[in-house]
């Protein structure tokens, strides 16, 4: 046993993110040294009903963690197959009647895609009992003394803990208190607010699954049935891709105003949404789009939001993780597999150290953020950059409009810039970082 008491480690939110930073500290038994609160602002553990993709770098994480059998059983099936190399995406140009591939991405490691709730069922069976998780507790303020941490929550309650993992998403309280204590601002100011408020991206995007015997009674070749695609066009694009082993398919439309990125959001940032709302905006698009968006179900549309790039993502105690600290545009399918990567880094951090028999927990938040923090800036401009080309606005198609025919050389640049640009997901290996990261400690 170790001799001095516990390190009371909260965990605010329970998001992939949150989740996962649980299975890594049970995953490295860590009990005997760890408290572990998650405190979540739901009354129920939910995802959105919507896909997910992992890619290398996250797969291999979650794969050191103990749970490849159990994602390998939840997989969709692949044109191809599993294992590697597969087909990621098939790229289409799809902005006018007779629709065409232009350009196919094939990922040199393992992925794979998920419905959320099924990723977040395997998260939490990996999740050992010392983790205590406290739903109905929405963080609205914490207070660092020297000693501890005191933490607020809307229902009233207050809790106590030696560190604070904000892994509570875009809109995370945690961020606010953390950038007003570093700028010296009263964290309940409306100077605060302003100060942590993500910025709008200029893309809307609708999110809804299908069953994927419907799209077959309409079109029973459609490619959508085993491909993951991207339909293209001009200033919107189609991610589609099959989820429970093919049961549903994910369709995700984008339309974006780019003109507005970096603007603040007018009006909610998730809502219900019609068909009305957006089919029309796809109307010249190929048939299997049609056939994809029209069969949509139970419709939302989120505006993409972003986190502005942050001066460190960790003080002595306090530590942000996924979207609170880095929340990106998702055109590198990646912002959950950052969470991840954050999760998995700070968890070996931490082990390292407890094992050590140390306390000096500035030296856990000092390597997690000199390393985390320039890797997740990496993809939130990565990202931001593959949306500006799936949509015909990368450098070169100022001149394109919706629907004109685009020259193959052209469209053959553009895949591979693509292809370039997806090469942050799978080319380096996380497990490299975190050696870095405790070489740092
Ligand atoms: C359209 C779209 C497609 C995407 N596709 C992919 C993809 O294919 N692959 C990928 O890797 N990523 C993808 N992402 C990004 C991914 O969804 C996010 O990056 C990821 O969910 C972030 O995880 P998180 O745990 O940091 O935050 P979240 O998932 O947002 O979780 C935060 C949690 O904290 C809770 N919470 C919030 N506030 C409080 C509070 N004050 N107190 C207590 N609890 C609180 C919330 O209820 C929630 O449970 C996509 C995003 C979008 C919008």
């Amino acid at each position: 046993m170790s001799a001095s008491p516990k390190l009371r480690l909260a965990i605010v939110g329970g998001g992939i993110g949150g989740l996962t930073l649980a299975v890594a500290l049970s995953h490295l038994r860590l009990d005997e040294f760890l408290h572990v609160d998650i405190y979540e602002s739901a009354v129920k553990l939910t995802q959105v009903g919507a896909g997910i993709g992992v890619f290398p770098r996250a797969w291999e994480v979650l794969k050191d963690l103990g749970m490849a059998a159990d994602l390998e059983a939840r997989m969709a099936p692949s044109p191809l197959g599993i294992p590697k190399p597969k087909l990621a995406f098939s790229f289409r140009k799809s902005d006018e009647r007779n629709g065409f591939p232009f350009f196919d991405l094939i990922i040199p490691g393992e992925y794979a895609t998920y419905h959320r709730a099924d990723l977040q069922e395997i998260l939490l069976n990996h999740i050992s009992s010392f983790v205590q998780s406290h739903l109905n507790h929405r963080l609205v303020n914490y207070n660092e003394s020297k000693e501890e941490i005191e933490l607020e929550f809307k229902n009233g309650e207050t809790a106590s803990c030696d560190m604070i993992v904000g892994a509570d998403g875009i809109n995370s309280v945690v961020r606010k208190v953390f950038l007003a204590r570093i700028h010296g601002l009263d964290s309940s100011s409306e100077e605060a607010a302003t100060n942590s408020a993500p910025v709008w991206s200029g893309t809307s995007v609708y999110r809804g699954l299908v069953d994927s015997e419907i799209i077959k009674r309409e079109l029973p070749n459609h490619s959508a049935l085993t491909t993951p695609l991207m339909y293209c066009g001009k200033n919107k694009h189609i991610v589609t891709y099959p989820v429970s082993q093919g049961r549903l398919i994910n369709i995700v439309p984008f339309v974006s105003e780019l003109e507005k990125e970096g603007s603040a959001l007018r009006g909610p940032a998730i809502e219900e949404a019609n068909l009305q709302d957006f089919v029309h905006l796809f109307a010249g698009w190929e048939d299997e789009v049609q056939c994809l968006i029209k069969n949509m179900n139970k419709v939302s549309r989120w505006a993409v939001q972003t986190v502005n790039p942050l001066d460190t993502h960790a003080t002595e105690r306090v530590i942000l993780l996924g979207d609170a600290a880095h929340a990106m545009t998702p055109h590198l399918g990646s912002g959950a597999g950052q969470a991840i990567e954050d999760a998995h880094v700070f968890a070996n951090l931490l082990d390292r150290l407890l094992r050590q028999g140390s306390r000096d927990i500035h030296r856990v938040s000092n390597a997690y953020t000199a390393i985390r923090r320039p890797i997740a800036r990496s993809f939130v401009v990565g990202s931001r950059d593959q949306g500006i080309r799936y949509e015909f606005n990368a450098p070169g198609f100022e001149d394109i409009q919706e629907g004109d025919a685009i020259p193959p050389d052209r469209l053959r640049k553009l895949g591979k810039s693509i292809e370039e640009g997806w090469e942050l997901p799978w080319k380096h290996s996380v497990r490299d970082d975190l050696q870095r990261a405790l070489d740092i400690l």
